[in-house]
């Protein structure tokens, strides 16, 4: 199972080309043809009881701007009944931390998009007064009658994103695509089309900042103007400094020094005109919540085994100084993931290292995300697409050997076992054995991604 798209004339694409610089035009005529035809759908190579299963032809990007853009999503419900390894499948929400929230948290609406409960408003007189981070030693909200999540957090939110956007799957062309953040961009840009909060399109709040990317400042501009002081913007980018420090003081000399602040600042800022900042309550709860992103990001650049995305809730204002326009953001809420090579989320240093080494093998692969759901929830820390398991192949690292965990890790060795049997799944015990054992062979890589 690959990723080409079948067109009812006959024409055969592949999604990649989506965010492929030199194929990307084409596509876009083929989707443009069919775009708004309900008895023209694409496609994909998937066949439920030797039917094909047709795709929608959805249009991307924020009323009044720049030409319309086209992408395809699966059809509402049909998200399971795609292979594991196309890109429409949906994950079983049992297999990921989404099975951690209340029913009606996220809900499929008729035309195929998403319905989310934030925790947090987007509209400032919706106050964003609760932590946007996860309490911490939360319990596992999976099984045992544990309380469910009424309202996703915004760690939930960048999951869902990163999900949404197919950025938690890899295959080795990936490494090109995610090195390029005009990509990402426009792979996060399409999740946000597809998400409603309110009466909110998620994309009419949703500014990336990134590295090399010509049209990003203007987008952030558009957004900020867009949402004005009345409506939150989303922004999201890779971390360079995540920091306290002391505003110097406005007041003249004798006057009480003003309080601690946070300061977040993104790969490729200076382009943007933008600064972060934030309570000195937001940095200890940032601290105590996302302790390895937090440690990390206080050593110098290259030292850092892995980067770090955040998702930042703010006001945003403009403002002129010095002839020069810029924007400064006051964080209601920040959440923050650890991401490994290809930006794919990693929990550990145990699963940087399975990474490390799947993409070395070149296989093709999914990363399960936790959502706001607390650390021990039953879902395999990778899921390999190409053995041939019509489900995939779980995978999970064992990374601690205390008493509580011994239990945990006793029950998900049960669950594994008992849906995919022995051989169905693969584990390392990285608390006994320094190197892994060997990944389940793929079968043969026809129609790969790519
Ligand atoms: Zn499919």
């Amino acid at each position: 199972m690959g990723d080409w798209i079948t067109f009812p004339d006959g024409r055969r694409g592949r999604l990649s080309w989506a965010q492929d610089t030199e194929r990307a035009a084409y596509w876009q005529t083929l989707l443009a043809a069919v775009h708004g035809d309900p008895q023209a759908r694409p496609q994909c190579d998937c066949r439920v009881g030797g039917r094909p299963l047709a795709l929608s032809v959805r249009a991307l990007g924020r009323q009044g701007r720049g030409p319309l853009r086209f992408c395809l999503a699966r059809m509402p419900g049909e998200g399971a009944l795609h292979d594991a390894s196309c890109p429409f499948h949906e994950n079983d929400p049992r297999r990921s931390g989404r099975s951690g929230y209340e029913d009606g948290v996220i809900r499929e609406l008729p035309d195929g998009r998403l319905r989310i409960t934030l925790e947090q408003g987007l509209a400032v007189r919706e106050r964003a007064t609760t932590p946007s981070v996860p309490r911490d030693g939360e319990p596992g909200r999976q099984g045992g009658g544990q309380p469910r999540q009424a309202s996703m957090r915004l760690l939930g939110l960048l999951h869902l994103l990163w999900e949404e956007g197919g950025l938690t799957t890899w295959s080795r062309s990936d490494v090109r695509r995610r090195a390029w953040w005009p990509a990402v961009r426009a792979a996060l840009e399409q999740a946000a089309t597809g998400l409603v909060a309110g009466r909110a399109t998620l994309a009419d709040h949703l500014a990336t900042i990134g590295y090399r990317d010509p049209d990003g400042p203007a987008l952030l501009a558009e957004t900020v103007q867009a949402c004005g002081e009345a409506q939150r913007v989303l922004l999201l980018g890779v971390v360079d400094r995540l920091e306290r420090y002391r505003p110097a003081p406005a007041g003249e000399d004798g006057a009480p020094p003003p309080p601690e602040r946070l300061r977040l600042v993104f790969d490729g800022v200076r382009a943007y005109g933008l600064f972060v900042c934030g309570t000195e309550a937001l940095a200890a709860r940032l601290e105590r919540s996302f302790p390895w992103a937090w440690r990390v990001l206080q050593q110098p650049r290259r030292e850092r085994a892995v980067r770090v995305v955040a998702l930042v809730l703010a006001r945003v204002r403009q403002v002129e100084r010095d002839g020069q326009t810029v924007r400064l953001a006051w964080a209601d809420g920040i959440a923050l993931m650890e991401v490994g090579p290809s930006l794919i989320p990693v929990a550990s240093s145990h699963e940087l290292a399975v990474l490390r080494a799947l993409q070395e093998e070149e296989r093709y692969f999914r990363k399960p995300l936790r959502y706001d759901a607390g650390r021990d929830v039953v879902h395999p820390d990778f899921e390999l697409l190409d053995t041939g398991a019509p489900r995939g192949t779980p995978m999970e690292v064992f990374g601690r050997d205390d008493e509580a965990y011994a239990a945990r890790r006793e029950e998900k060795a049960r669950h594994y076992t008992s849906v995919y049997g022995v051989e169905g799944w693969w584990f390392w015990d990285a608390t006994r054995d320094a190197i892994w054992p060997p990944f389940p062979p793929a079968v043969a890589q026809k129609g790969e991604p790519s």
